[in-house]
């Protein structure tokens, strides 16, 4: 039997350093993804296929064995929380943080905090572990405006090199999580596909970080 594995790789900012490290151990999509619109490529490796798509569907697609293997970002793995894939590598590419921030001049706050975040479990999760009452406000994008408008108190929100707080006059307040992108294989592919998944793991382990 020849080897057919898919690879659910992010669209967006951390796609380039995923092909990155893909290319080091000899597997590139045969034609250019940055200028194309198709969502399943080849490579240069017979039967290898890479998926792109949005982040949160990643670990869909792995889970139900759509895709065997997935690159996806720990803060998605986070919120998701699915069971159905492993997460056996640390890419250690996509690195951030999500962080709690909040304006440079809170005033006084109330004593429930309205938080704005887009990572409803990850933050339900952190406040109920320190048994903080919050409310969550869930947001799909420019969450630095929540709390410049009212809408929340703070947000919940990833975090590079911090220029986006910055310029919106926000201040980091407390890490909830620190992020990379890990590997994640279908957990009945690993059985199945064993012979072909366990080296490339193996590769890949050889050439990040
Ligand atoms: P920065 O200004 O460098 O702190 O970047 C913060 C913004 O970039 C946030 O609004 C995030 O949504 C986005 N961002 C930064 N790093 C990542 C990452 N590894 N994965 C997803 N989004 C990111």
């Amino acid at each position: 039997m020849s080897e057919t594995l898919t690879l659910a790789v992010t669209k967006g900012r951390v796609l380039k350093d995923s092909l990155d490290i893909l290319a080091k151990v000899g597997i590139e999509p045969t034609e250019d993804m940055s200028s194309s619109r198709k969502l399943v490529f080849e490579t240069t490796r017979p039967g290898f296929r890479l998926m792109v798509l949005r982040g949160m569907d990643v670990p869909t697609y792995v889970e139900q064995g759509v895709a065997d293997l997935g690159m996806s970002g720990r803060d998605v793995l986070l919120e998701h929380g699915g069971d159905g894939y492993y997460e056996p590598l640390d890419l250690r590419i996509g690195q951030c943080q999500i962080m709690v921030a909040g304006l440079k001049d809170e005033g006084p706050l109330p004593k429930r905090l309205r938080i704005a975040t887009k990572f409803v479990n990850t933050t339900k999760r952190f406040y109920a572990e320190k048994g903080v009452q919050v409310d969550i406000i869930k947001l799909y994008g420019a969450m630095e405006l929540a709390p410049l408008t009212g809408l929340a108190h703070r947000i919940v929100d990833i975090v590079e090199t911090g220029n986006t707080l910055k310029a919106n006059g926000l201040v980091p307040i407390e890490r909830v999580e620190i992020i990379s992108t890990y590997l994640i294989v279908n957990k009945i592919a690993l059985k199945t596909k064993h012979q072909y998944i366990t080296p490339l793991i193996e590769g890949l382990a050889g050439v990040t970080g």
